[in-house]
């Protein structure tokens, strides 16, 4: 059933300078067959999430050996619910997660954003840096959405598809928002 081969996977986990990464991400990518050699833990820029993405992508598409791109933030706990983003039907898939737009940031179907996410290496090679950027207002005192719209535009405008499946447990900046209404719509139907 799998579209996605794990051990053609690399993975680049975004960490701040800490490098603290949930031990659910470590868990499940490892449980998903994804070989040790191939998961990074990417110390970003942490005065900067603009160029932590950006350097993520750069990085990894140095990787040449590999059929996807998988990035992750590293406060992201993957369980579950997670494992069908390795049928990504998508060029560009995500977990849905909370983020701190709270869950207006899953209306469309094509919405996307970057907690973990994956990539079509031959489809992200496609894309133009910067990948990753906000859209501010004339005097930039107001951002417009957050640092994937870019991306998500690029994508459409390239005819590439972004999308979301499934779901991933993630408290932006430590808040403790309702990830349950995402789960509930997630196991509706199914018997647990
Ligand atoms: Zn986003």
């Amino acid at each position: 059933m799998r579209k996605i081969d794990p051990s053609k996977t690399s993975v680049c986990i975004i960490a701040n300078p800490d490098l603290r990464v949930t031990p659910e991400l470590l868990l499940w990518l490892l449980d998903s067959g994804v070989p040790r050699n191939n998961i990074l833990v990417h110390r970003g820029n942490d005065r900067d999430q603009v160029a932590a993405y950006n350097s993520a992508v750069e990085m990894s598409l140095k990787l040449t050996s590999v059929t996807h791109h998988l990035f992750a933030d590293a406060d992201i706990r993957p369980y579950e619910a997670s494992d069908c983003i390795w049928e990504a039907p998508h060029d560009f898939t995500c977990l849905k997660c909370d983020t701190e737009v709270g869950l207006a940031s899953w209306n469309h179907k094509d919405s996307f954003h970057t907690g973990l996410w994956v990539a079509r290496s031959a489809a992200l090679r496609q894309m133009k840096a910067p990948w990753f950027g906000w859209t501010y207002n004339a005097a930039h005192s107001q951002i417009h959405g957050c640092v994937c719209e870019s991306f998500r535009e690029s994508a459409a405008s390239l005819g590439l598809t972004t999308g979301n499946v499934g779901h991933a447990h993630h408290y932006p900046r430590g808040s403790k928002l309702p990830d349950s209404i995402c789960v509930k719509t997630w196991y509706a139907g199914k018997a647990r």
